[in-house]
């Protein structure tokens, strides 16, 4: 079948760019199956998408490394960090535009299924992109050859034998997700939403990068009162700073490294690699931020415990809007979050509307409240624990009425945090708010929506399709979807992948199923059958990552053509 590669690319030599369409199909290669699934119209066109299959017992790594879903995704992504890895070093441009390029996806600094190396049915598979070599836009045979049949199997050998491998590297980056799991179980039975480990390096080198602060990083120290330490399975113990269940406030002085700390936090839903110094960090994976967004679409969303008796009469239990107000968005991506399943909601105040966080005495007596619609989210934080279980971590830097609600109160100073909870009685006591509560009644039932449809279906022959242009851009036919303030996406290929899932979910909805209940379906697939779940027209290209719910349902949520029962 090699063989049959060989003479193809010798009998194209020279001809025109497009008879390099002859090399699509699969070849048996000693080792392994070279794919070659797509070919690229011309060397400017995005490269040809290329796949290697291979049995986990021809690689040689040691099942035990890819046993169940935690092994396997850290050793699926130990295995493209390698292979990504010994790509950099010989690159060779071998003619115009992409010509002698081979690309495999660059992760980031976390540890999430992607495409671009699967382990799956006594498999491994590698999904890979190559530009095919030309002069002008004449087929450069022999290149070709000596990528296809030299390049490509030692790449496969350098990168994806055990032999080959790093294995203490390889080991110990398994044995990290693993013990990163079990801290996240034991999290979940202590009722702890978040953990922040002593020594995390928590700041970023910059706004750009999301590699850790080199000199002058401050490394991360519990408060005593609040530090835990659990033994893990390896044997290591880690300790550090637990949060618990209940609202949480964040404050201290400005540039004190508050918002940091909310960050981390966010991110912590997911695992990241050793050296990231964040790797000891690990919030509720359900966890979802929470900022205002105003001018964005909302569609059919419930925000009556936040927003009531808008003028004019407009509902505000299915509020639907062209662009929202910072208010109304806060309390719309509130009432999403939990829609999708967030237990932990986190709040910067420096990206809060602040009429939807506080509404202070003085407010109270100058405006009735019958001519102010929003229930501040004061008045709901402790309702949403008490009776939705829905915990809030919150940086308040300025509003003190917030103390009333806390179950625990953390200072940062000069980037190491104080539990200051009963100071902060004290100060409740002595200076008490002279507000009123606002709300209400009880919180309705959590909220649940039927979706109708997603946007207009496109009929067949249509040039419709949904594409990421970045990793907070998708463009659905013509519609553009913002996803700025969706803070939680780590990788485009998540947005690519959330890109599929919104063309997957304009067949699917259906006006009987709930938005939640659609995209677990979905993503319940993906874990089952891996990333073809999410295969397209051309196959499953090699750039997915895996994204939560909560961001497909954001993005969803986003959509101008959004309609629900
Ligand atoms: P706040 O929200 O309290 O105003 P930030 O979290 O925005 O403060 O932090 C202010 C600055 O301090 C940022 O530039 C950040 O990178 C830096 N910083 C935060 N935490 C640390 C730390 N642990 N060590 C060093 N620098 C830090
Ligand atoms: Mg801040």
């Amino acid at each position: 079948a090699k063989e049959n590669l060989r003479r193809t690319l010798e009998r194209i030599d020279g001809r025109g760019y497009p008879a390099y369409r002859d090399l699509e199909g699969t070849y048996r290669f000693e080792a392994f199956q070279l794919v070659i699934e797509h070919v690229q119209s011309d060397p400017f066109a995005p490269p040809s998408r290329f796949r290697v299959e291979m049995g986990l017992d021809t690689t040689g790594i040691p099942e035990e490394l890819y046993a169940d879903p935690v092994r396997r995704t850290a050793m699926e992504d130990f295995i493209l960090r390698t292979a990504h890895q010994r790509l950099k070093g010989w690159r060779q441009r071998r003619g115009s535009g992409k010509s002698g390029l081979i690309e495999i996806t660059e992760p980031s600094q976390v540890v999430i299924p992607r495409s671009a190396v699967e382990i799956g049915h006594s498999r491994l598979t590698v999904r890979f992109v190559v530009g095919l070599p030309a002069r002008g836009r004449t087929v450069l045979g022999r290149q070709a050859q000596e990528m296809i049949l030299e390049d490509i199997p030692a790449w496969v050998e350098e990168s994806f034998l055990w032999k080959s491998m790093d294995q203490n590297n390889a080991r110990d980056h398994v044995a990290l997700a693993v013990d990163q799991a079990a801290l996240r179980r034991w999290m979940a039975e202590e009722k702890v939403i978040a953990f922040v480990a002593d020594g995390a390096i928590l700041p970023r080198e910059s706004g750009q990068s999301d590699k850790p602060m080199g000199r002058g990083a401050v490394p991360f120290r519990s408060p005593e009162s609040l530090r835990r330490e659990v033994r893990l399975p390896s044997g290591r113990s880690v300790a550090g700073m637990a949060i618990l269940q209940g609202i949480t406030l964040i404050c201290g002085g400005g540039y004190h490294g508050k918002s940091t700390l909310l960050r981390a936090l966010e991110q912590g839903v997911y695992n990241h690699i050793a050296g990231d110094g964040r790797e000891w960090v690990l919030t509720d994976p359900t966890a979802v931020k929470i900022r205002a967004e105003d001018g964005r679409w909302v569609r059919g969303v419930d925000i009556s415990p936040f927003i009531n008796d808008l003028p004019y009469g407009k509902s505000t239990d299915q509020f639907t809007t062209e662009s929202a107000s910072g208010a109304t968005s806060q309390a719309a991506n509130i009432m999403e979050a939990v829609e999708i399943g967030a237990t932990t909601l986190l709040i910067d105040e420096d990206t809060s509307a602040t009429n939807f966080m506080i509404r202070d005495a003085r407010m109270q007596a100058l405006v009735a409240k019958e001519h102010e619609p929003i229930t501040p989210f004061i008045d709901r934080v402790r309702q949403l624990f008490d009776e939705w279980g829905v915990s809030t971590v919150l940086v308040v830097g300025g509003a003190g009425d917030y103390l009333d609600v806390a179950d625990a109160v953390i200072a940062m100073e000069s980037y190491i945090p104080k539990d200051v909870t009963e100071e902060a009685r004290r100060v409740v006591e002595r200076f008490p708010s002279g507000r009123r509560a606002e709300a209400v009644g009880p919180l309705p039932a959590k909220p649940v929506r039927k979706v109708r449809e997603l946007g207009r279906r496109p009929k067949p022959g249509d040039k419709w399709k949904v594409e990421a242009k970045d990793e907070h851009l998708i463009l659905y036919g013509r519609e553009r979807v913002l996803l700025q303030a969706v803070e939680q996406l780590v990788e485009i290929g998540q947005t690519r992948a959330i890109a599929a899932c919104l063309r997957i979910l304009t067949e699917r909805a259906d006006g009987r199923t709930s938005l939640d209940e659609l995209v677990r379906q979905l993503l319940a697939e993906m874990d089952q059958k891996g990333f073809a779940a999410l295969a397209g027209p051309r196959g499953c290209p090699g750039n997915l990552a895996m994204p939560r719910p909560h961001e497909v349902a954001a993005a969803v949520n986003r959509l101008e053509g959004l309609k629900i029962v």
